[in-house]
């Protein structure tokens, strides 16, 4: 890439719209979900609140096909815009994407879209609650605040299904890492078969687990983004 690419003054800004992007990086982040990075072909910054999503247009066995998927990474890295997607057994399109889409591939989106967001909604202390792929709005939202150095008090509870499933774990470790305010709780609803046993909080989040963790939880701005139980 070159530095023309990256100037500021030429550079565009997209708005919600139909936009032709290229699948620039695919990153396995668990043994069932990936991420696929883009970029345009010209230079255009991707800003858009953090939580918001983006539908991508395709064609599948030659039929147009629209998904929706949330954008996983933040604006204070505009270049690129991610999704994280996770396999949904028998769906047509995250297997799709899971076994087709590569680096160099062109596709069309439409977004960025969504009141779900951490702009909307700013808070000076938030509750994070959020299971499996669920992550993906709050990732968003973290990236966004700790690369703003924002002033929040965030308490984020992830649940996974095993250790094996937790998505951006180390990336996640990291960040609550150096910052004070920041604190992270994951909860697995089990050990792996095979693998890594879990020693920390355990099962499903329920009423007793989150006065525990946050017994300020009605102080807080809630998000929480999951799947509905199985
Ligand atoms: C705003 C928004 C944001 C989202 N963000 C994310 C994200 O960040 N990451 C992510 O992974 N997902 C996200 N999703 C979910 C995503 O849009 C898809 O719904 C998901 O990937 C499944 O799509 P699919 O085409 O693979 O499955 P589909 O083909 O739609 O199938 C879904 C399920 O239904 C079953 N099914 C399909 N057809 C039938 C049938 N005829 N009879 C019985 N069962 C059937 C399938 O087996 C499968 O289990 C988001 C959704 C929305 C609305």
């Amino acid at each position: 890439m070159t530095d023309t690419f990256m100037n500021p003054i030429t550079t565009q800004t997209w708005s919600n719209g139909r936009h032709l992007v290229r699948c620039v990086k695919v990153i396995q982040e668990t043994w069932d979900v990936r991420t696929f990075c883009f970029m345009a072909e010209q230079p255009v910054l991707f800003f858009f609140k953090p939580g918001q999503f983006v539908t991508l247009e395709l064609e599948i066995d030659g039929l147009p096909i629209m998904r929706s998927y949330t954008i996983s990474s933040s604006p204070s890295v505009p270049y690129s815009f991610s999704i994280t997607v996770k396999r949904m057994p028998g769906g047509v399109v995250s297997n799709w994407l899971h076994d087709n889409l590569k680096q160099g591939d062109d596709l069309a989106v439409h977004g960025p879209v969504g009141n779900f967001n951490c702009i909307d909604y700013p808070a000076e202390k938030a509750l994070f609650l959020s299971g499996g792929v669920g992550i993906t709005p709050l990732m968003s939202m973290v990236r966004w605040y700790f690369d703003t150095n924002a002033t929040i008090d965030i308490n984020f509870i992830h649940s996974a299904r095993s250790p094996k499933d937790i998505i951006y774990h180390r990336e996640m470790e990291h960040i609550f890492s150096r910052i004070p305010e920041f604190k992270l709780h994951i909860v697995c609803e089990r050990s792996d078969e095979l693998g890594e046993s879990w020693y920390g909080l355990r099962g499903y989040v329920n009423q007793r687990m989150l006065e525990l963790i946050a017994p300020d939880y009605l102080e807080r701005e809630i998000f929480c983004c999951g799947p509905t139980p199985t």
